[in-house]
């Protein structure tokens, strides 16, 4: 397990829980407006994981869970190794996902080690290359929550909302996804570091706030959970 960033503690990252946010470098997606550009091409720190374990161990009474973030959590190879760890030592878990590896969220449902998940379903599955780089396929993030949904977890199902999606599009991603228990539509934010070739989609304008809202009440006929 390599953790390359720790935010000790935050009350944003897992709903109703005091956590620590842990994040991991690799990403086989190539999302243009990843806001953790270093994690992806190697400028990142590495943490020792004894020092990660040793501040866990420390604060196991004053924090309520961690959040694995990234970067792609299910790349890294001793990742249900690491959760079992953090649940021994009375931590709940959080665990955010791209959703291409239904195998290892699988294993994870099966072994009942999560007690969160946040999964990205970032386009219609017609535009998801175009948006998150040619390994990326709707398919198999569709099968994560499908996966979610059969062993009952308790998970959401976000979409940022770039300027290159429309209404169109997210009326399309609504009816794709089934009926989700919490969908979440996010606000585009520009990254502080983007790759130059992707500085023209990267420089569009975001959608309001209120934009958003509007979008979250057109998407409620299919996902009737949605929240902006
Ligand atoms: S899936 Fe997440 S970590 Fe990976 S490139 Fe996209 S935004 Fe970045």
């Amino acid at each position: 397990m390599i953790v390359s960033g720790m935010v000790k503690s935050s009350l944003i990252d897992y709903p109703g829980e005091v956590a620590c946010v842990l994040f991991v470098p690799g990403c086989n997606y190539n999302c243009f407006y990843c806001h953790n550009r270093s994690l992806l091409d190697g400028t990142h720190d590495v943490i020792p994981l004894a020092t990660v374990v040793q501040f866990l161990t420390k604060r196991a009474d004053l924090l309520d869970g961690v959040v694995i973030t990234g970067g792609e959590p299910t790349l890294q190879s001793d990742l249900i190794i690491f959760i079992q760890k953090l649940k021994l030592m009375g931590y709940r878990v959080k665990l955010d996902t791209n959703g291409s590896n239904p195998q290892v969220i699988k294993d994870l449902l099966q072994a009942n080690l999560c007690d969160m998940y946040a999964v990205d379903y970032k386009a219609p599955s017609c535009k998801y290359s175009q948006i998150c780089g040619s390994n990326s396929t709707a398919d198999t993030v569709l099968q994560t929550i499908n996966l979610l949904l059969q062993y009952n977890a308790d998970f959401q199902v976000r979409t940022t909302v770039v300027p290159q999606l429309d209404q169109a599009d997210l009326i399309r991603m609504a009816k794709e996804l089934p009926v989700v228990p919490h969908y979440v539509l996010n606000r585009y934010r520009r990254p502080e570091k983007f790759l130059p070739y992707d500085s023209p989609k990267v420089m569009q304008s975001p959608y309001s706030h209120a934009t958003i809202r509007q979008m979250a009440d057109m998407l409620r006929p299919y996902q009737p959970n949605i929240s902006a």
